[in-house]
């Protein structure tokens, strides 16, 4: 039997790096191209390249041979604290949709087989997403667009490039739209964190009875899919030989911020206070609509919300222990 070549973009990132184990754990040649390399762990990527995505050269370079499968997860983002102040609209827009119009241009250019797309939930429209208790996120819910950020708008941009490249020039497209993803090896301080990884963060920083801040009331809600879940529904879409999408990837178990603060503060053993100061939201309700996912590739995920925390906890809390330890000794170094 052959083996696959499959090109990682974006494999310094959080889904882009375990995409990477999971694809040698599957027997795959893989090559991970980001402009870093992973922060948390060392790539199990047979070959890594450090390449900026937005400029032609790095595509000439990265795609020298003939790929089976690649997996587009390269964008300029972030949490809420990176995507909804409004400060980075230009970059976000510029940097990823850059991206993308390179990958499907040489992704026709150099013959690649089948391309994976990570878009995300965030290109719904903010209108179907004002009732917490009731937001509406089935895919054909996405038009009329109106997303409530650019990086929301950059998606639904590139989702319709691909699309297009696949009815113009025969480009075998599989997109996805992600809702929070989250788990050990992610983002978890800087501003670029998701709420999973700074909620645990801010627990696993106070002592046993502090107090923690939350942006808003709280009662926004969101579901969460954890890491693992989420590269196996990937990989089925991509092992599907007629269904494209764009399909959700996501959980449906839909809570507030409140409640997983709750779940995270039992976690930890904790019991704190929340304080709700003001922040960036995004839309007051979201939750992942799996009808369509479970009809085409028969998925559904498997593991409770609590469940993901309970993995995703101790390693942020490890974090969050080796870096106040560094800090005490730079301090101390510097007298
Ligand atoms: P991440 O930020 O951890 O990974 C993205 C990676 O892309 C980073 O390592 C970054 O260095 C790289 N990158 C950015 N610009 C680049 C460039 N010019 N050239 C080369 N590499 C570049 O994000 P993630 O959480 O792993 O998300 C992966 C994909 O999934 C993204 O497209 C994101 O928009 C999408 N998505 C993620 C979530 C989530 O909850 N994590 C939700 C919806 C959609």
């Amino acid at each position: 039997m052959t083996i696959k070549n499959t090109l990682v973009c974006g494999a310094g990132g959080f889904i882009g790096s375990h995409m990477v184990t999971r694809l040698k754990a599957e027997g795959f040649w893989v090559r991970g191209v980001d402009l870093k390399y992973p922060e948390f762990s060392q790539s199990a990527a047979d070959d890594f390249v450090i390449a900026d995505l937005r400029k032609a050269p790095s595509w000439e370079e990265i795609l020298d041979r003939e790929f089976d499968e690649v997996y587009q997860f390269a964008a300029d983002m972030g949490g809420a604290g990176y995507i909804f102040t409004g400060e980075n609209d230009a970059h976000v827009m510029h940097n990823s949709a850059m991206i993308n119009l390179h990958m499907a241009d040489y992704g026709v250019k150099r013959g690649v087989k089948k391309v994976f797309y990570s878009s995300s939930a965030c290109m719904y429209p903010e209108y179907n997403q004002l009732d917490p208790k009731n937001p509406k996120c089935a895919e054909e819910t996405a038009y009329p667009a109106a997303p409530d950020s650019e990086y929301g708008w950059e998606k639904l941009f590139s989702e319709r490039l691909y699309l297009a490249f696949l009815r113009n020039h025969g480009l075998d497209v599989r997109v996805a739209r992600f809702h929070n993803i989250f788990g050990p090896e992610g983002t978890w301080r800087g501003g670029r964190e998701k709420a999973p990884a700074a909620l645990c963060r801010k627990v696993a920083e106070q002592s046993d009875v502090g107090e923690i801040e939350l942006w808003g009331d709280g009662e926004q809600t969101r579901s969460f899919l954890y890491i693992d879940e989420c590269l196996e529904a990937v990989r089925r879409l991509m092992n599907c030989s007629a269904f494209r999408g764009p399909v959700n990837i996501g959980s449906e178990e839909m809570v507030t911020i409140n409640q997983m603060a709750g779940m995270i503060m039992e976690i930890a053993g904790k019991k704190l206070s929340i304080k709700h100061i003001p922040g960036p939201l995004g839309v007051r309700g979201r939750n992942s609509d799996n009808k369509l996912i479970r009809a085409e590739l028969g998925w559904s995920p498997s593991m409770r919300l609590r469940d993901g925390l309970a993995m995703t906890y101790p390693w942020i809390e490890a974090q969050v222990r080796s870096f106040a330890k560094k800090q005490r000794s730079v301090a101390a170094a510097q007298g």
